[in-house]
């Protein structure tokens, strides 16, 4: 295909290197021959792998338009088998003398679909749930796959909480509950009396272990969680005086999300098997260590310890958390535990894609200026035009300060009522114009570009709108300023030639993404995007969604939950529509924040009456606006075509 400067060399190997699929792909997300994204995902029959071109078509077919979150069932099996078989192999590996499971944090990603195809690909594995709230655990309760999984109970407890956590107990099923407090625990020992079964007890320590990234101040003495030594041994003597030592079997801890260091791992295990030791020592059965989440997702594909990656991949992991227990438990005879981890951002950001159309594009490219500036016009304005005219590549900085200074002079004039809004224009065209020969046609031609000149290339990217909200679909790109992979999903084979950054629906400057990593994995405020063309749909895609997103998200601008498609892909290779669910329509959205569709309609068709009344409007177009709102009401809240 043909490269901006008409060559036949661009490839889909450019595509690939450019927005760095080969680096955050994780071998799941490719580039076809059409141009278009692929997804290659385990099957019956072996790796297949399917066009987004497929992808795309179904979704028009079952009438889903954009913006859509993408789910594929495979890889969410995929996930679950690779993190089970991964500690497998570690222990075997290392010899270690205990197994490994796994719990699901129901919090990462409570969607039906994902959770139920977490509890049917863990069944082999024994896959359990952690729970942090009532409704989590009564999903836990339900979905939860075999006696042998683990159910997890972290976070504050109520009575009934536990009541239901006992339930699960006279069920026969292994549910923990993990003590954040010794009030909480008083009430188990309380309604383990009532119920008459031991519960399952897990105490959450608070390691002094300080870890890197974002998630920093959920490590540490000032932690929000956990028990200390003081009050973990405290707990100790509350269950031996009501005869409940027997019960407390698992140790837990979590270091906060997104551990981008694996030291910070090592550490933390070394320091929570001296409470495991302890704890065994004080006369405790123990047997479970459950290690948290924090396994993290490398976002930005540059294996390193910057905050939206990570430097291991998911052996290295399970090898460190494995020999590290192993290492600190031998050493005092203590025997292995059974290990458990809360991985949820690991096991499920790949599984989504955020799917969107682009609805159209703002250059910031100048008007061709045809003529010399009249004679009347102001002196900026001229200043401005001689400027233009005597662009040198050694004057460069200097012909920038120039145009900077004649800009704001213009800008004063105007301020002060001195000359008229379209000669102000005229100049903001001459200026914009300096701006561009100096970043497209200066710049290139310099060895090394002065400071002040290297973020004009972002100053004059393109805006593309795209339709979606940040807030909705990527809470987390505006909380925290999180990095995901995002690119085109086709004209892969086609050079991308305009900078850009994307904005959303909502009418809120925050509402964009404009942080991507670049062809290197360094942060650029820009991506290369294709030239648009009203006339021919552009697809975007951002990746690794699967993490948090969904729930995180909210209703600003009352853009409500998008359409989903989860799809599986079949052992011939054949994509199929396993489930959709419709995004919010408006009167949702509406309903959300307390308003009744029925009387709004009401409201609105009164105001129509009064204006056929007044005879403003007649009959036929009262009806014909009627008929538009109760319409519009049903209608998704994003643009629809
Ligand atoms: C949020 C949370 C997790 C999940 O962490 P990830 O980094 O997403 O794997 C696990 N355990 C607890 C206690 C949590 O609060």
């Amino acid at each position: 295909m043909k490269t901006a400067a008409g060559q036949d060399d661009w490839t889909i190997e450019n595509s690939k290197q450019l927005y760095g699929l080969n680096r955050w792909g994780l071998d799941y997300f490719g580039i076809g021959a059409d141009g278009f994204v692929s997804v290659t995902a385990p099957t019956a029959n072996g790796q297949q792998t399917v066009s987004m071109k497929q992808v795309i078509a179904g979704l028009a077919d079952h009438d889903l338009s954009m913006p859509v979150m993408l789910r594929i069932e495979n890889l969410i099996s995929d996930r679950v088998v690779k993190l089970n078989q991964g500690f497998r192999d570690a222990i075997e590996k290392s010899g270690y003398r205990g197994e490994y499971k796994a719990v699901f944090p129901i919090k990462v990603n409570q969607q039906n679909h994902v959770v139920d195809s977490i509890s049917r690909a863990g069944y082999p594995f024994h896959h359990g749930f952690e729970a942090g709230s009532k409704p989590e655990l009564m999903l836990a309760l339900s979905m939860v796959p075999t006696q042998e999984s683990l159910i997890v109970c972290n976070g504050y407890k109520d009575e009934e909480f536990i009541d239901l956590g006992f339930q699960a107990r006279r069920l026969g099923y292994k549910c923990f509950f993990v003590i954040e407090s010794l009030d909480e625990l008083a009430l188990i020992v309380r309604r383990a009396k009532k119920w008459n079964v031991d519960p399952l007890i897990g105490c959450r320590v608070k390691l002094t272990t300080k870890v890197d990234g974002h998630w920093a101040h959920d490590s540490g003495d000032r932690s929000l969680f956990g028990l200390t030594a003081r009050e973990t041994i405290a707990a100790v003597d509350v269950l031996r005086d009501a005869d409940l030592l027997h019960c407390l079997q698992m140790m837990h801890f979590h270091l906060g999300s997104q551990l981008t260091n694996i030291r910070n791992v090592r550490d933390g295990i070394r320091e929570a098997c001296r409470y495991y030791i302890g704890l065994v020592e004080d006369g405790a059965p123990m047997g479970y260590l459950d290690f948290g989440g924090g396994l993290a997702v490398d976002y930005d594909g540059t294996f390193s310890t910057q905050p939206h990656s990570r430097n291991y991949d998911l052996n290295e992991y399970c090898v460190d958390v494995v020999e590290s227990v192993m290492s600190s438990l031998d050493k005092h005879d203590v025997p292995h535990p059974m290990l458990v981890s809360e991985s949820g951002r690991w096991t499920v950001a790949p599984t989504s894609v955020l799917l969107f159309n682009v609805l159209s594009v703002t250059n910031f490219e100048p008007t061709p200026i045809e003529t010399e500036p009249d004679q009347e016009f102001c002196q900026p304005i001229k200043d401005l035009f001689d400027a233009m005219e005597n662009l040198h590549v050694r004057r460069v900085q200097e012909n920038f300060n120039d145009a900077n200074y004649y800009r704001d002079r213009l800008r004063e004039l105007f301020a002060s009522g001195a000359i008229q809004l379209r000669e102000r224009a005229f100049g903001e065209n001459l200026y914009l114009s300096i701006l561009n020969r100096i970043a497209f046609e200066i710049l290139p031609q310099l060895n090394r570009v002065p400071s002040e000149l290297t973020s004009l290339h972002d100053q004059l990217a393109d805006i593309y709108y795209g339709n979606f909200s940040v807030f909705q679909s990527l809470p987390d790109a505006w909380a925290i300023e999180q990095i995901f992979p995002t690119m085109p999903l086709h004209r892969l084979d086609e050079e991308p030639t305009r900078p850009a950054i994307i904005a959303d629906l909502t009418c809120d400057c925050d509402g964009k993404i404009d942080r991507f990593t670049d062809s290197e994995g360094n942060l650029s405020r820009t991506i290369k995007l294709h030239p648009f063309d009203e006339s021919d749909p552009y697809y975007l895609g951002v990746f690794l969604v699967g993490a948090y997103q969904e729930t995180l998200g909210d209703l600003h601008n009352l853009f409500g939950d998008t359409n989903v498609a989860s799809i599986s892909i079949d052992a011939d290779g054949n994509v199929h529509f396993v489930e959709e669910v419709r995004g919010d329509c408006v009167s949702d959205v509406l309903s959300y924040v307390e308003y009744q569709p029925e009387e709004l309609i009401q409201r609105f068709c009164d105001k129509t009456e009064a204006a056929v009344s007044a005879g403003t409007i007649g009959e036929v177009e009262r009806q014909e606006m009627l008929k538009l709102y109760r319409a519009s009401m049903l209608g998704y809240t994003y643009f629809e075509d």
